[in-house]
């Protein structure tokens, strides 16, 4: 009998499970890969889209291109878990498993930081990216400020990226010189993992005259004004910002998400249900919200499910090791290696910035298209 798995969410861990099981037992089992949009869009192309440098329509990946044995992806929503029953519920079906992966990401609380959707702009969603590349244009130069609103977010460096590729569109539209620029973050230093990482890019912001402001939140919004977590106030006329996350409304409501997130154990990615992992941001593992982490994850899960499934073989455990492109502006790109669970503390290695590297993140997003869509 084929073993059914059902993976719910076709992101970075979803997509790599899906196609680690189809190329090792595609024989063996019935692999249900539900998502409830139609198509995939890498993290980092946000940034791209809220720079003009590429349209929401064009980094779509659409899930249509998927063709793999002993995988059927489905676009419905999923409405209820039961981790007990190993069942599902979606907007249109129910499903039961004899084996579960939960990777739905994380969602966005706008509501946590009152004003945010109204006296600022959201940068961490497609139609937020969206909706900034369209006020960029009119935006004349003046005090702007790229906020973090709570310290557990997606791709940590983002927020870097995103203020020196600011520098580089002022400076491009000859309004560099009548603005400035502020990062407010919650962490000591721009990437606490890595020294040499955080020293490269504190001396990029020094350069280019970006404002490092650690070791603060973005509590709420007041039209031109950002109120920080120490009460402190900073006036500005464009607030870009990274909402606060949460874990998905249907994980929160199926008792799997206690602190927050779901709990799970760092090395294998089982929760307390026998048969059931979760893998990726929406699940507490210690290491970075980041795409590279959620795949690592989910190449552990399918040798758990391989092992377990052939009868013979071990899982191997998951190393909380990562890589991460940064945008450093000037067309250079840097990279680093952070790894969270070998040893008493995260390490990282930072690979300084060069224009070659943009070749090499190329190469990591032209991997994942061919390995999960079969696309050039
Ligand atoms: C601006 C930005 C830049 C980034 N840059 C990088 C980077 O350079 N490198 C990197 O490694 N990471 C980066 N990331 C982070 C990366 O995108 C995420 O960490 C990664 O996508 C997490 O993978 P995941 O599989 O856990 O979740 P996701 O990729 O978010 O996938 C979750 C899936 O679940 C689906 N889903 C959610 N709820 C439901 C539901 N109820 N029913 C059905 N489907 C549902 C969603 O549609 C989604 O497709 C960046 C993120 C942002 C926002």
């Amino acid at each position: 009998m084929k073993k059914r798995i059902l993976i719910l969410g076709a992101g970075f861990g979803g997509l790599e499970l899906a196609s680690r099981l189809s190329e090792e037992m595609s024989d063996d089992i019935e692999a249900t890969l539900i998502d409830r949009n139609d198509s995939f869009v890498f993290g980092f192309s946000k940034l791209d889209v809220m720079f003009g440098r590429r349209t929401p329509e064009s980094i779509r990946v659409p899930y249509s291109s998927i063709a793999k044995p002993g995988v059927r992806v489905l676009q419905q929503t999923v409405t209820a878990i039961d981790p007990v029953a190993k069942r599902v519920t979606t907007d249109q079906d129910e499903f039961e498993a004899d084996h579960m992966v939960i990777a739905l990401g994380a969602d966005y609380d706008l509501d946590a930081t009152p004003g945010l959707g109204e006296a600022g702009y959201e940068f961490y969603s497609v139609p937020g990216a969206k909706r900034v590349s369209e006020v960029l244009p009119d935006f004349e130069g003046g005090r702007v400020i790229i906020g973090v609103c709570d310290a557990l977010f997606k791709c940590p460096p983002a927020p870097s990226e995103c203020a020196l590729m600011m520098h580089d569109y002022l400076t491009r539209r000859g309004l560099r010189e009548k603005s400035e620029i502020k990062l407010v973050m919650p962490f000591p230093s721009p990437v606490p993992p890595s020294p040499d990482t955080s020293a490269a890019l504190l001396e990029g912001f020094a350069e280019r005259g970006i404002e490092f402001v650690p070791g603060r939140k973005t509590k709420r919004l007041e039209p031109g004004m950002a109120i920080l977590s120490d009460d402190s106030e900073m006036p500005f006329d464009l607030f870009l910002g990274v909402p606060r996350h949460r874990v998905p409304k249907v994980v929160e409501e199926s008792d799997l998400s206690a602190t927050g997130w779901i709990d799970v154990n760092p090395r294998t990615l089982e929760t307390t249900h026998p048969g059931v992992y979760a893998v990726g941001d929406v699940s507490n593992t210690g290491v970075p919200k980041a795409g590279a982490f959620a795949e690592g994850a989910a190449k552990s899960v399918a040798t758990a499910l391989i092992a377990e499934i052939n009868g013979e073989g071990e899982q191997e455990l998951y190393p909380g090791a990562g890589v991460c492109y940064i945008e450093f502006g000037a067309k250079a790109i840097g990279k680093v290696d952070v790894n969270f669970l070998s040893g008493p503390k995260p390490t990282g290695h930072f690979h300084g910035a060069s224009a070659e590297m943009r070749v090499e993140k190329e190469r990591f997003r032209s991997t994942r298209r061919e390995r999960w869509f079969g696309l050039a």
